[in-house]
């Protein structure tokens, strides 16, 4: 403390004229010296040895009396969210703001805390002693932001994000809640009043469950790329983030969730694991490549030895591919270039081949089939003089990091 009473010492206090100032508001004009006390210490320590004026204070009236009421107020407003951990953030009067700075000058101050620090930390002390939930300056599950000239708690909850890989068993499913085209979600008779083109999707499969745990009021899902409606998605499955937006509690017996998740019968999951706002960056940067499982008609049939030849020749080829025309009326109409990085032959039937593919991230992997009305180039149509067809799509692994 000595710190601080020498700082104080130093300063011409007649500047101050009759101005009163409080205990925190006098030894936050000194809140960076002197670790390890409150300001309203750090003010009685000065007080003692330098004459101030008492009185309303000048600077907050009566602000930093009422951080015992204003934490009530918090604890009562974040009660019913099941958080964890909170930020405590505060709405200053610029007003005092501005009375606050204009004394810093004045008095030639070197290491004053902003009023704001102040409320932020005193009001959040009292959150702390009085709920147990821990402060977070990181990650919070919610921030509450005090309002102390109306008395007025604003509470932002963060969402809930849990990440795994999905498993999709059956086409004709999307990965996220597809609105309706025609009505945008409003429920029309094209939709039959549901709001969207699928009766359900990954998203809602995983995200029920967790709402019915959660209480949320939202959900989003995040995946690393996304296949066909038609197409499965099998082996190691696909890693995506699901988030459940205002969640009154966080506390869910996910092994529970997980297992109620994979008796759908729709999707599945291998497991749900906490992660973060961040953890959605990752994924969506991320340029894995895919395996997939092509079942392919020909027209007129390719015998298996010509097959197994023309495919080397397409790997590691250059493709080009013009935006596909079944996507070019809702994306940009640009050529990219993508290669293959396998290509094999599982098995020929007929008119009917199997193939195994795998081709770096954002191949259209359709198109290379069946060459897109030459969009295309090369692709196995074109190669083999025949017209290709696919009957299905599988993406069999997505190989990320
Ligand atoms: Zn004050
Ligand atoms: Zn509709």
């Amino acid at each position: 403390m000595d710190e601080v009473v020498t700082a104080a010492r130093a300063v011409d206090w007649s500047r101050l004229g009759a101005r009163g100032l409080c205990d925190a508001c006098l030894g936050r004009l000194f809140g960076m010296l002197g670790h390890g006390y409150t300001n309203a210490a750090r003010g009685a320590a000065i007080r003692a040895v330098v004459d101030v004026p008492t009185g309303v204070c000048w600077v907050c009236s009566t602000l930093t009396s009422r951080y015992d009421d204003l934490a009530d107020l918090v604890v009562r407003k974040i009660e019913p969210w099941g958080a964890d951990t909170f930020l405590i953030g505060s709405k200053i009067d610029p007003e005092v703001a501005a009375r606050e700075e204009s004394l810093w000058s004045e008095l030639g101050l070197s290491a004053p805390e902003p009023l704001k620090a102040e409320v932020n930390r005193e009001v959040g002390k009292r959150v702390e002693a009085r709920t147990g939930k821990t402060p977070d300056l990181g990650r919070p599950d919610l921030v509450a932001i005090v309002d102390p000239a109306f008395d007025h708690v604003d509470v932002q909850v963060n969402p809930l994000y849990l990440g795994g890989r999905y498993r999709k068993l059956v086409r004709g499913v999307p990965q996220t809640r597809w609105p309706c085209k025609r009505c945008r979600g409003k429920g029309c008779a094209r939709c039959g009043g549901t709001g969207k083109m699928y009766p359900t999707s990954v998203e809602e499969v995983i995200a029920s469950e967790l709402m019915r745990e959660t209480g949320g009021t939202g959900h989003a899902l995040h995946g690393m790329g996304r296949e066909d409606v038609d197409a499965r998605m099998l082996g190691r499955g696909r890693p995506f983030i699901v988030e459940i937006k205002e969640p009154r509690t966080r506390h869910v017996d996910l092994d529970a969730v997980v297992r109620r998740i994979n008796a759908s019968g729709v999707a599945e999951v291998d497991r749900l694991d906490p992660a973060t706002g961040d953890d959605i960056v990752a994924i969506k940067e991320d340029r894995a490549a895919k395996t997939y499982r092509i079942l392919v008609r020909c027209s007129p049939p390719v015998e298996e030895a010509k097959l197994k030849s023309t495919l080397p020749v397409l790997v590691a080829q250059p493709i080009a591919q013009r935006t596909p025309q079944r996507v070019v009326h809702r994306r940009a109409d640009t050529t990219r270039h993508r290669r293959l990085l396998t290509a094999e032959v599982v098995r020929v039937e007929g008119d009917l081949a199997e193939l195994r593919v795998t081709a770096e991230a954002g191949t259209y992997v359709k198109e290379w089939v069946h060459g897109d009305g030459g969009r295309t180039m090369p692709s196995l149509a074109e190669r083999l003089g025949v017209r290709c067809e696919v009957l299905e799509l599988d993406v069999l692994d997505v190989l990320d990091g």
